[in-house]
């Protein structure tokens, strides 16, 4: 192989591998400072109606086959991003609730930015932001002491508490098991959110 062309190139700041916590993921291939900008997270950008279309056929799909991947993200009232397209590396990106990364929103373009120093090796992850009305469809396997054991939204851990209380009250009933095989993420409203670099956050 002719090394000529990684001479030029900037080292790259993400190598994309094998992850154990799900699938395919996104690491570090060098020290990243807080702040640094890692990877566009690329998509299509789509209406709200367009969206809504589209996540209930994944939803449909998820039913039939099983297996759907929502990569569908909230900017603002009027646009979301739909990230399912090949040259988009940041849709490998695992979610954790204890995330290195952060998605921000700059006029609807969404970058991945190191949330804290990352060390070359680590696994690159963000807080999918999902909406707590969907938590059942997203069990979380991050692994992180902090994991809230779906992935949900920060600000709605405080529900998602009181509802995994309810239903560990419940307990004897047999839970409603909504679990996707192999999905990483689906739901109608299961859309991803980012933090606003322009005060939009959603
Ligand atoms: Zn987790």
């Amino acid at each position: 192989m002719s090394r000529s062309k990684l001479k030029t190139a900037a080292a790259p700041a993400y190598e994309i591998r094998r992850s154990p916590i799900h699938g395919t993921g996104v690491f570090a291939a060098r020290d990243l400072r807080k702040g640094e900008r890692i990877v566009e997270y690329r998509g299509e950008l789509i209406s709200k109606e367009e969206s809504e279309r589209r996540g209930l056929a994944l939803m449909e799909k998820a039913r039939r086959d099983g297996g759907a991947s929502v990569y569908i993200f909230t900017l603002d009232d009027e646009w979301d991003l739909d990230g399912d397209q090949p040259d988009n590396d940041a849709r490998l990106i695992n979610h954790s609730c204890d995330p290195n990364c952060e998605a921000w929103n700059y006029d609807n373009r969404l970058f991945i930015e190191a949330a804290r120093d990352i060390r070359k090796g680590e696994e690159l992850g963000f807080n999918y932001g999902f909406s707590f009305d969907t938590w059942e469809d997203h069990p979380c396997r991050c692994g992180t002491a902090q994991c809230a054991g779906y992935i949900v939204a920060r600000e709605e851990w405080p529900k998602l508490r009181r509802a995994l209380a309810a239903r560990e009250r419940a307990a004897g009933k047999k839970a409603a098991s909504r679990k996707i095989a192999g999905g990483r993420a689906s739901g109608p409203s299961g859309g991803r959110s980012a933090r606003g670099g322009s005060g939009s956050r959603s």
